[in-house]
């Protein structure tokens, strides 16, 4: 009997036979070029030590400010959330939620997932939320756009500069700091790894699907 498993590529259903690929490798389909499997070393321990890291940069960047300006002897100083409340009293109300939702919540639920479910594959916890919290932070990868936000304040930036000098401030750095850490958790997470550790666990426990 053959004992080859296949499985569907998500994009375009081309079934394609299981691949074992060695750590580094990237597996895509040879149809559409998704990206179907990327072993990462030690990708659990990775994700919940970027993720802690990235939980305490969210603070600072969302409540230290990023820039100060001084404007005719007024210190204005600017915090990621003050974007959106000027966005939205300029009438631009649904930017400003889109900019709220993407800069400010959505990062932060997807830190919190991902803080939620390498924690519990680290210590190996069982949690009939796993399956729930794993799709919930794919869904979110898509909407997760500090780089683009970033792009806004960089432009902000250099049209105030030639206003007035620019400080910068803590909130900056750590705004700079949480991308990084956030495009590092997004690239060096291996869903296969995790989704197969998670129905290991669910089968341990008998949870239903
Ligand atoms: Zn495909």
């Amino acid at each position: 009997m053959d004992t080859t498993n296949y499985e569907a590529c998500p994009e375009c259903d081309l079934l394609l036979k299981s691949a074992q690929p060695k750590i580094g490798e990237n597996v895509h389909c040879s149809r559409c070029g998704l990206l179907l499997s990327r072993p990462r070393k030690k990708s659990v321990e990775r994700t919940f030590a970027l993720s802690i890291a990235g939980f305490i940069l969210f603070f600072p960047a969302n409540f230290l400010p990023m820039v100060g300006i001084t404007v005719l002897g007024n210190a204005n100083t600017g915090l990621l959330m003050s974007g959106v409340i000027t966005l939205y009293n300029d009438g631009m109300v649904a930017v400003a939620i889109v900019v709220f939702l993407a800069s400010i919540l959505f990062p932060l639920v997807h830190l919190s997932l991902s803080l939620l479910i390498s924690g519990h594959l680290y210590f190996n916890y069982s949690n009939r939320y796993l399956v729930g919290w794993m799709r919930w932070m794919h869904r979110l990868d898509e909407w997760v756009m500090l780089e683009v936000y970033m792009l806004g304040i960089i432009v902000a930036c250099v049209k105030l500069m030639a206003l007035s000098p620019v400080k910068f401030g803590w909130g900056l750095y750590a705004f700079i700091a949480l991308i990084i850490i956030t495009t590092l958790l997004t690239s060096g997470l291996d869903s296969k790894l995790f989704w197969e550790r998670i129905e290991h666990l669910s089968k341990e426990n008998n949870y239903a699907r």
